[in-house]
């Protein structure tokens, strides 16, 4: 045994300094796809069926990629409402144009958020933008919905639009990528989404071989949704349109990438109330849900100008 002496690191200390690695619940495949209204092929990689796993995050269309074709029409999503909660739409490529009941409104290209409060109800229309439906190309997008606490899901609408140069660029250690932060903080960098209970959404881009440590708070939910590439996640293994679910226990998260790797990271404090939603709307009981669709029917969420 005399050999064990010559071991003197204390690698134990080292370890036991590490926050504890959140356990990875499950790695979801994308289901088909479908379209909303004719601009954007989506597939929905989560709804809020099982929302403790996700919560805040109550819903993500993934959108594309997909080419299309140079138009004189515009393509989108005609007029319809929100109330509850908010929508949280994260360009990649192409380019939208959002208008709202609230007065809201703008346009927003590759790398711009647009961060829009539904509260206590908007009508909006969500198209493609003239100049993109005129030349055609990609298109590539993330829409979120956003829950809101019951105390607040009557809020006043408001409306966001976040532009790329306003969103912290990080670089990682060792030139393995970058994180954008779009929402809560990164190693002290602060995203600009104001928002009402707290959350994390990067965006993480990895480079081949590249890999970093995250830290998302013990308690909060966590997941990792790849865009494109191919990553092991605490030990699972992802590619291009699946997520992984990470336990609300522990804080660690360990990305390696493989090939490079586009991912939308989230986390958030749990909002652990009743979720009763039906279609536009998600509020807490069938009861709002009745009232949501008589005040949309009786004009009281607005109308587009
Ligand atoms: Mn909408």
């Amino acid at each position: 045994m005399a050999q064990s002496q010559t071991i003197t690191k204390p690698v134990t200390a080292t370890l036991d300094a590490l926050p504890e690695a959140k356990r990875v619940l499950e790695v979801r495949k994308p289901p088909r796809g479908h379209w909303v209204g004719d601009g954007f092929p989506v597939r929905t990689i989560f709804g809020y069926d099982n929302a403790a796993a996700t919560t805040p995050f109550l819903l993500m269309d993934y959108a594309g990629p997909y080419p299309f074709p140079a138009a004189s029409k515009r393509r989108g999503v005609g007029e319809h409402p929100h109330r509850g909660f908010e929508t949280v739409t994260i360009l990649y490529s192409g380019e939208v144009e959002h208008r709202d009941s609230g007065g809201g409104g703008g346009k927003i290209g590759p790398g711009d958020v647009q961060w829009m409060t539904a509260g206590s109800g908007v009508v909006h229309e969500e198209m493609h933008s003239w100049d993109y439906t005129k030349s055609g190309g990609s298109f590539e997008a993330i829409q979120l919905w956003v829950n809101l606490p019951a105390r607040l899901k009557m809020t006043k609408p408001k409306y966001q639009g976040l532009v790329s140069a306003d969103i912290p660029d990080v670089a990682l250690a060792n030139n393995a990528g970058r994180v954008r932060v779009i929402a809560g903080s990164y190693e002290g960098h602060k995203g600009p989404a104001e928002t009402f209970t707290p959350m994390n959404l990067w965006d993480v881009r990895l480079n081949a071989s590249g890999g970093a440590a995250f830290i998302a708070p013990a308690g909060h939910t966590t997941s990792v949704f790849v865009l494109s590439g191919k990553v092991t996640v605490n030990g699972a293994q992802a590619a291009s349109a699946e997520m992984i679910v990470l336990d609300r226990q522990g804080e660690a998260v360990r990305i390696d990438a493989e090939s490079d790797s586009k991912l939308l990271f989230l986390s958030g404090e749990p909002i652990d109330e009743p979720v009763f939603g039906y279609g536009p709307f998600v509020m807490n009981t069938e009861a709002e849900i009745r009232q949501a669709m008589t005040d949309y029917q009786s004009g009281r969420m607005g109308h587009l100008a």
